[in-house]
């Protein structure tokens, strides 16, 4: 895809709002200002999760009157990973760009980041360079946080938080997003074989309202980091881990328990007070545990695999209006 051929993709732009009141109007015009003169053919796809302060009215009445923006209302507030999932879901685009609606991402980069799907990349990520945020609370988690992502996922980015991505919508077709799984896409990408590439990008200060986010966001990434390593690891293999392990203990305990049947048996010695019994005892039973553990384990990996397709939100209504814009 050359820039004559991305005359002819569609490109669906996904923004979660929560509370952004101030920003929404400033957000779609500056969108529109860069999308429009590359003559891109795009929809803004704009979620509201659940917003108290206006934003919900704001958005349905853009929507009606421009014909490159469609609004998702949800029902209440789900968080940024399901909202941005509903987005996912509802557009239309053979690439799809993600970004946040607080103006702290510059749709400016857009350009940028397509030229790289362009040059053959299933997801480009923005790596935010000269971060805007504050050092204790956001930079320094971030940066630990980014460090250890990188250990475990092995996919190599500076920046994993970052929103403003985009993505060939194959990619996103096939992944499941829970939690705070948003951040992880690169390495559920990866995982399914995507070529990801990252380049630097503006940061900026937030303008209005406040990040929806503290210190406390950093625990939940962590556990969801858990998560991604035993879905990376054992996911498509349980029986491999804990059958393996558990025929490991079961043969060990049945050895044992055959040198003691012998010591009994055939040389009449007194087996009851010995520790040995007692081990073997634990290892047959664990062994047979972890073997059935392995078992469920393959079920429940075939109930998870073909049950795929469930959304995790409900949405109330659709917004886009007929009103041709120009
Ligand atoms: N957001 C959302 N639902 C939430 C929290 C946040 O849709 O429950 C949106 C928010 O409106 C913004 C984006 O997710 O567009 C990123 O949030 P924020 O700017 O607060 O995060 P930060 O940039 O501080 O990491
Ligand atoms: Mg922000």
């Amino acid at each position: 895809m050359n820039q004559q051929t991305l005359t002819n993709v569609h490109i669906s732009l996904v923004v979660p709002i929560y509370n952004e009141v101030e920003s929404l109007p400033h957000l779609i015009e500056a969108i529109a200002q860069i999308m429009l003169p590359q003559n891109l053919n795009y929809e803004i796809i704009c979620i509201d999760d659940g917003s108290t302060d206006g934003s919900t009215e704001l958005l349905k009445k853009i929507a009606q009157s421009r014909h490159d923006l469609k609004a998702i209302i949800l029902r209440r507030n789900y968080g940024q990973t399901a909202a941005m999932a509903a987005g996912f879901q509802h557009s239309q685009g053979q690439i799809i760009i993600s970004l946040d609606a607080d103006l702290q991402n510059d749709p400016a980069d857009i350009p940028l980041l397509l030229a790289k799907i362009d040059e053959g990349y299933d997801l480009v990520s923005g790596w935010r360079k000269n971060r805007q945020d504050n050092t204790l609370t956001r930079l320094i988690p971030s940066k630990i946080a980014n460090w250890l992502i990188g250990q475990v996922t092995e996919v190599k980015l500076h920046d994993y938080g970052c929103s403003l991505k985009a993505y060939r919508s194959e990619v996103l077709a096939d992944l499941n997003l829970y939690g705070e799984l948003h951040r992880f896409i690169p390495a559920l990408a990866f995982i399914e074989g995507a070529k990801i590439a990252e380049i630097p990008i503006n940061h900026h200060a937030r303008r209005f309202g406040q990040s929806k986010y503290g210190l406390g966001r950093t625990f939940r990434v962590l556990m969801d980091l858990l998560t991604i390593w035993f879905m990376k690891k054992f996911l498509t293999r349980p029986m491999h881990v804990f059958g393996s392990a558990g025929l490991f203990l079961i043969v060990g305990g049945f050895v044992l328990g055959t040198y003691l049947s012998f010591l009994k048996l055939f040389l009449g010695q007194s087996i009851g007070d010995r520790p040995l019994l007692l081990l073997v005892v634990i290892l047959i039973l664990t062994g047979v545990q972890l073997f059935s553990f392995g078992l469920l384990g393959e079920l429940l990996m075939r109930t998870y695999h073909e049950s795929q397709g469930r959304p995790i939100y409900r949405v109330r209504e659709f917004v886009t209006g007929n009103v041709k814009n120009d």
